[in-house]
């Protein structure tokens, strides 16, 4: 049994705490939409301490926000993370929104921070055209090259599947990939992690893609669940055996365009409380998904460490007992990364 780093195998009881969902090296500039006329001056600007106002309301307006490809500056953040006892986590950068193994792998090194990669394809908007009709047998085999050979044409080895991207309404490209992911599961073992389109309510729908083409729902974890503040919901997931990921903690976004906002903290804190009542403390991971450069510190964010730093005390404040934070932050994240053979 081992966890698959970037940097090689390690025993998986060595991975010790570590973040769900996040991404090192992203660009996320596919998403940029044109500003509108009284916010078209963000498009090409960086944060600065002067337009971050601006930018927490609308991080998408300013592409440079949406590009982070500074190594150096991610090991900067990273050892915040560190500082406070992090030691893992898992890269979610998929094809699409421009994964770098190499990257991880400089980072991993510098840094001692085990890094497992995911691989896949992320949303199809955010895809060339000229996959768009890959089927379901290639996509099977893209995934399984990436777990057993290598990433991208590296020989880096991905450690699971994700996030593989899906919207709402799912696009065939994207349902064809849930099935290849299923497929390549029941080969490999390795866990799978799915975007859903933030808003939607595709949750469900999507385990019953992959339950259908005979995945384990145990070994599956939906990413952005906190974005919904729907105990009720949340609980219907919890149900099929899947694990929930509340992984955008520290983002309390506007989207003014569309008036659409996301959650606060104290409501992601709310719903972690409902998950563990219910007892489902087993089926949650805990990330920050951090995607934007008004993340980090140095832009004025709330960085890596929020998490250990500011979220955990008001869990505890809480009532969360160190057991159940060790079963989030340790056991469920390694029991999802344990691969078996090799
Ligand atoms: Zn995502």
């Amino acid at each position: 049994m081992h966890v698959r780093t970037v940097l090689g195998r390690i025993a998986p009881e060595n991975l010790g705490i570590t973040l769900g969902h996040e991404h090192l090296l992203i660009d996320l500039r596919g998403l940029w939409e044109n500003p509108p006329p009284e916010r078209a001056y963000l498009t090409d600007q960086e944060p600065t301490l002067e337009n971050l106002g601006e930018l927490i309301r609308n991080p998408y307006d300013s592409k440079l926000n949406l590009l982070i490809d500074d190594p150096e500056l991610t090991i900067t953040e990273l050892l915040s993370y560190q500082k406070v006892g992090g030691q893992a986590l898992i890269d979610m950068t998929t094809v699409g929104i421009k994964p770098d193994p190499q990257g991880l792998q400089a980072i991993a090194q510098a840094t001692g921070i085990h890094i497992v990669a995911g691989c896949g394809y992320y949303r199809q908007p955010l895809l060339p055209e000229s996959l768009h009709e890959r089927s379901k047998e290639e996509i099977a085999d893209d995934l399984l090259r990436w777990l057993s050979e290598g990433m991208y044409g590296t020989t880096i080895r991905a450690g699971l599947m994700g996030e593989l991207g899906t919207s709402s309404p799912i696009y065939p490209f994207e349902e064809r990939q849930l099935r290849a992911a299923a497929r390549v599961q029941q080969k490999t073992g390795a866990s799978i992690n799915v975007h859903p389109l933030i808003w939607g309510h595709e949750h469900l729908h999507i385990l019953d893609i992959l339950e259908e083409e005979g995945a384990d729902l145990s070994r599956v974890a939906i990413s952005h669940c906190d974005e919904l503040v729907e105990p009720a919901w949340h609980a219907r997931i919890a149900e099929r055996g899947a694990v929930l990921s509340f992984d955008t903690f520290g983002s309390e976004t506007y989207f003014d365009r569309s008036f659409a906002q996301e959650p606060r903290d104290t409501d992601r804190i709310e719903c972690v409380i409902r998950l563990l009542e219910k007892g489902y403390g087993a089926q949650l991971m805990l990330a920050h998904d951090i995607c934007t450069r008004t993340q980090f510190h140095r832009y004025g964010g709330w960085g890596w460490d929020h998490l250990l730093r500011n979220i955990v005390p008001r869990l505890r404040h809480a009532g969360v007992s160190q057991e159940e934070l060790d079963t989030i932050f340790i056991e469920t994240p390694r029991r999802l990364l344990t691969l078996q053979g090799d």
